[in-house]
C-alpha cells in the first residue's frame, strides 16, 4: 500500500523540480541563521544565489559527524529554542553525542515518514504493532509510534529487552507486526522454542527491521522463522531517526523520501559524487527540516543508489541494502572487508545459525582473521569429521568471493553472546 501517491510516485521532473524548490529555502535559511554553516560556505565561496536547482548541491559544503560533536549541544540550531518541542541524541558511547532537535512540523514529517514505511510493509489500522525498539533518547522507539499512529494502527510500546515479556505479548495480543532490530527477533524466536512456543504461529505478518547492517541469508532465516515478511528500513539520528528509506513488498532496494532527504552517493576518500548504480557512502540533505538542518551529511554508510522504477509503482530512488560502514569496515591484509559480504557467505551453509562474531589479531605482522559460527543443536551431535568439512567449505567459499584467507571454527549453539539491541560483530585484538 502507498501511504502518500502525491509525493511517492511524482514524475522524475517533478520531484527534481521540488528538491530544487526545498533545497534553495534550505540554503537560505542555514546561511543566514546558523553560524555554523554560513562559515562553511562563505569558506567556499557560495553563496544562496549560487543555489539555483538541486543540482548545484555540489557545490555546498558535506557535515560530518564529529563537526557536529563540535558544536553540541546546540549549534546546529536553525530556530529558536521555544520552537523545539523533542530532543533526541545519539548513545554518544564514542564521543560526545549527536543532537536532533524537532519542531512540531518536524515531528509531522516524522510521523508522515514512518506512515510511508509501515505501510509500505503492508501496516493498516487494523494491525497490532509490537515495537520493541527502546523508547527514549534513541529514535527507533518513538519513531516507530508515531508513524503507526498516524496510520490508526494499534500501537504496544513495550520498548526492547524484557524477553519473557515480549513473548507473553506476541502470544496474548496476537501482536501482527513486530519493530525491533533483525537479530534480535532470531533472538526472540530462540527464547520462544525454548518456551515451547512458535513464533511462526502466533499470527505475525511483518516485521519491519533496522538500526543494524544485516544480509539477504538473514532476511531468509528470519521471514523462515517468523512466517512474515521482514522488512529493511533505515534511518539515523543525525538526519531524523527510522523513516529515511524503507523497502516495499518487493523487497527490492528501499525506498527514499527523496521529497524529505536529498540523497547523493560519493566516493569516501575523494568526496566525488558518484553515478547511480555505483557503490559509496550515501550522504543525506535533510530538505524540509527546520529545527537541526544538515547539508550534505556524510552518513558512513555504504549503499548505491537505483532510480529506475519500481514494480510497486513508487519513483523514488531506492538504495541497495547497506553494505557496511566506512567506520566499521575491516581492512585485511590490505583488502577491505564488511561483516554483512562474510555473513552473507557463511550463512548459506546449512547446519550454522545465524550468530557469529568476527576475530582479527595480528601474528608476526600478519593480520589473522577468524570467523566463529555457531552451529545448530543437531550439526553439534555431529561427528568432528563432518564439522571440518563444513568449517573447509566456508573457507573456501570466503576465500573464492573476497580473496582473504580466513579460519572457520565452528562453535557450540549459544556461545557467542546475545545482545538486546545491535549485535557487536567484530572484535579487533590488534594494537594498531
Ligand atoms: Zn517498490
Amino acid at each position: 500500500m502507498i501511504w502518500n501517491p502525491d509525493f511517492e510516485t511524482l514524475s522524475r521532473p517533478a520531484m527534481t523540480r521540488l528538491q530544487g524548490e526545498r533545497l534553495g529555502r534550505l540554503v537560505d535559511v542555514l546561511y543566514r541563521r546558523v553560524p555554523f554553516y554560513h562559515a562553511k560556505m562563505r569558506d567556499r565561496g557560495v553563496t544562496p544565489q549560487d543555489v539555483q536547482g538541486v543540482c548545484d548541491i555540489r557545490k555546498l559544503p558535506f557535515t560530518t559527524k564529529d563537526e557536529m560533536r563540535d558544536v553540541y549541544p546546540y549549534g546546529l540550531l536553525a530556530v529558536g529554542l521555544p520552537d523545539i518541542v523533542e530532543i533526541h541524541t545519539s548513545s554518544g558511547t564514542t564521543g560526545k553525542p549527536v543532537v536532533d532537535a524537532y519542531t512540531r512540523a518536524d515531528i509531522e514529517v516524522w510521523a508522515e515518514v514512518m506512515a510511508r514505511t509501515l505501510a509500505a510493509g503492508g501496516t493498516t489500522r487494523h494491525d497490532i504493532v509490537q515495537n520493541a525498539y527502546g523508547y527514549g533518547l534513541f529514535t527507533g522507539g518513538l519513531g516507530v509510534h508515531y508513524g503507526a499512529r498516524k496510520i490508526g494502527a494499534t500501537v504496544i510500546p513495550i520498548s526492547g529487552g524484557n524477553t519473557k515479556r515480549q513473548l507473553a505479548i506476541l502470544r496474548d495480543f496476537k501482536s501482527t507486526v513486530l519493530t525491533c532490530t533483525p537479530s534480535y527477533s532470531l533472538y526472540l524466536a530462540e527464547a520462544a522454542r525454548e518456551e515451547g512456543l512458535d513464533l511462526g504461529t502466533v499470527g505475525l505478518k511483518a516485521g519491519f527491521f533496522g538500526a543494524e547492517p544485516w544480509s539477504q541469508s538473514m532476511r531468509e532465516e528470519i521471514q523462515d522463522t517468523l512466517h512474515a515478511l521482514a522488512i529493511d528500513i533505515y534511518g539515523l539520528t543525525e538526519i531524523i531517526g527510522p523513516g529515511v528509506a524503507a523497502e516495499c513488498e518487493h523487497q527490492d532496494g528501499l525506498h527514499i523520501s527523496e521529497d524529505h532527504f536529498y540523497p547523493e552517493i560519493i566516493d569516501p576518500g575523494t568526496g566525488d559524487v558518484l553515478p547511480d548504480g555505483e557503490k559509496g557512502e550515501l550522504v543525506i540533505t535533510t530538505l524540509t527540516k527546520e529545527g537541526t538542518p544538515l547539508l550534505r551529511y556524510r552518513t558512513r554508510d555504504i549503499t548505491y543508489l537505483d532510480r529506475s522504477p519500481c514494480a510497486c509503482g513508487r519513483t523514488t530512488a531506492r538504495m541497495h541494502r547497506v553494505m557496511g560502514r566506512t567506520d566499521d569496515m575491516l581492512i585485511i591484509r590490505g583488502v577491505n572487508v564488511f561483516p554483512s559480504q562474510i555473513e552473507e557467505i557463511i550463512l548459506r551453509v546449512d547446519g550454522v545459525e545465524p550468530h557469529y562474531q568476527l576475530v582479527v589479531e595480528r601474528r608476526d605482522q600478519l593480520d589473522e582473521l577468524e570467523v566463529q559460527v555457531e552451529m545448530t543443536e543437531k550439526m553439534f551431535s555431529d561427528e568432528i569429521r563432518g564439522l571440518e568439512k563444513m568449517e573447509h567449505t566456508m573457507e573456501a567459499n570466503l576465500y573464492a568471493s573476497l580473496n582473504i584467507h580466513t579460519r572457520v571454527k565452528l562453535v557450540e549453539p549459544k556461545s557467542i553472546a546475545r545482545s538486546e539491541g545491535k549485535a557487536k560483530r567484530i572484535i579487533d585484538k590488534r594494537l594498531l
